[in-house]
């Protein structure tokens, strides 16, 4: 029989703070505000259920398959309240509680292989792998479930326990997911916590916690890795992008303005990996800004649970703001809007989606992470011009080169200074792949294999062949 919520975080359930619905800007619910000084007997917990989770691999395997049809199972509740909570239209919502299953059920099936060194020596020596122990994960509240899995599946799958933490602006879909694989789980394997900083700074320099694994800004996550260095923990960053896609003079525009569309604009442009920059040659830029602009134009701005809604609102307030800031100032310094510029009149964060052109190539908008509905759109004179701009910026998560010439786009690929380049597609996934930053966009690698050798431990074995 599992403990019940109140008996293992006494006082948990007493202070609280409001969740807002960005499509309203009103607080409709609350979540558990708790206190740092708790995390001591969460990350105890943690420890006492790692020794047993670590023992039997078949049974994690069982486990993991069941949460994954857990969650399915629960599909219809976690995405409406998704939604709600952060904002996107459902079928984007049901598309990550589809992809949150898929996760535990990628890495439920993945086991670290077992490795005999060969050198001519005499000797056996055998590299095996161990779990670390408590997994601290710690997610920002653009895709609150998908990013969550994308942490826990792997640490979990790896034999290690996970003390998970939302963003205080996307806690309840998670709490829900919680209860969801406590069906499936055994009792604190998982655990989530939810509050407000300094919740999260003191789960990344927790002396139990061995590995730190973080999603987010790149200033949260230099502070996180300087957090995590007081116990010396392994840390996983992934962090901010500033996706450049470099259009090539042979790109059929009419062909591909909807993906390109949509590779920056999908969850009103707060993705990671989002096209955040679009260089086109100067020939075409014209061209390019307008057919954006059409999309930009006729594409549906609602309420996450408005059925017609293909965009939703901006997450939060800050958020809006920092986009509302950018791009006045772009416009401010001789930019022009050829669709939107400013937030939609009424209630909650909706910012109409903008296009930007004539942007000075300095511009904040240009040069750091916007992280919404707004795309400036670049001219550019010589190849190297726009692959020195697309590289020209502190960040490395993904880039894209477009154009009909494949051999010639991958070739331009190859020169972005990034994790993953795509042509003629942006952000697209397995998750069979390796997920990596560049430069200021992160430090290891998630995803596939290597996602769970990230939340593994090598240790050698190593004897003569004869007594
Ligand atoms: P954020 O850095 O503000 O917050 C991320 C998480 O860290 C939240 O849970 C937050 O509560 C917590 N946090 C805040 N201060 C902390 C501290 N001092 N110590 C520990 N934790 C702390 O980021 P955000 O605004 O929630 O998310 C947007 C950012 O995330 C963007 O930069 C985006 O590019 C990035 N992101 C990156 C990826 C990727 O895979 N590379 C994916 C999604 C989002």
């Amino acid at each position: 029989m599992p403990t019940s919520e109140a008996a293992r975080f006494p006082g948990r359930l007493a202070i609280r703070f409001p969740v807002v619905d960005p499509a309203t800007g009103e607080a409709f619910d609350e979540a558990p505000d708790q206190q740092p000084d708790e995390l001591d007997a969460v990350v105890d917990r943690a420890h006492r259920a790692w020794p047993g989770w670590r023992a039997d691999p078949a049974a994690r395997t069982a486990a993991l398959r069941m949460a994954a049809g857990a969650v399915e199972a629960a599909g219809d509740d976690l995405a409406r309240l998704l939604t709600r909570e952060q904002g996107k239209p459902l079928a984007e919502s049901y598309a990550e509680v589809a992809r949150t299953a898929a996760r535990l059920r990628y890495f439920a099936d993945l086991a670290p292989r077992t490795r005999r060194i060969v050198d001519g020596r005499p000797v056996s020596s055998e590299v095996r792998w161990r779990s670390l122990g408590p997994v601290a994960a710690i997610v920002p509240w653009n895709f609150p479930l998908q990013l969550a899995a994308a942490k826990f599946a792997p640490a979990l799958a790896a034999g290690n326990t996970v003390v998970l933490k939302p963003s205080p602006f996307t806690p309840l879909a998670t709490r829900l997911l919680d209860s969801v694989l406590a069906t499936a789980l055994p009792e604190d394997v998982l655990t989530v916590v939810t509050g407000r900083e300094p919740l999260g700074a003191r789960l990344a320099s927790h002396p139990g916690i061995r590995h730190v694994t973080f999603t987010g800004s790149v200033s949260t996550g230099r502070t996180v890795a300087e957090a995590a260095a007081a116990s010396l923990s392994r840390v996983t960053l992934e962090l901010g992008g500033n996706d450049a896609a470099v259009l090539l003079d042979d790109v059929d525009v009419d062909r591909i303005v909807d993906r390109l569309f949509w590779a920056a604009f999908r969850n009103c442009g707060q993705v990671c990996m989002a096209v955040k920059r679009v260089y086109a040659p100067a020939g075409l830029h014209a061209e390019v800004v307008e057919a954006l602009a059409q999309r930009a134009k006729t594409v549906t701005v609602g309420a996450g649970l408005d059925p017609d809604a293909r965009l939703g609102p901006v997450n939060n307030a800050p958020q809006l703001a920092r986009i509302e800031q950018v791009t006045q100032q772009a416009l401010a310094d001789g930019a022009r809007a050829a669709a939107g510029g400013h937030r939609l009149d009424g209630p909650g964060y909706f910012f109409a989606p903008t296009i930007l052109t004539d942007v000075p190539p300095g511009a904040p908008v240009v040069t750091g992470e916007q992280f919404g509905p707004v795309l400036p759109v670049l001219p550019y004179r010589s190849l190297d011009e726009a692959v020195d701009a697309a590289n020209g910026t502190g960040f490395g998560l993904g880039g894209s080169v477009w154009g009909t010439d494949l051999d010639r786009a991958e070739a331009v690929a190859e020169r972005l200074e990034c994790g993953t380049a795509w042509v003629n597609h942006h952000a697209e996934l397995s998750l069979a792949q390796p997920f990596a930053g560049v430069k200021d966009s992160g430090v290891g690698v998630a995803g596939g294999p290597w996602g769970l050798y990230g939340n593994l431990r090598p240790f050698v074995v190593h004897r003569p062949q004869e007594a």
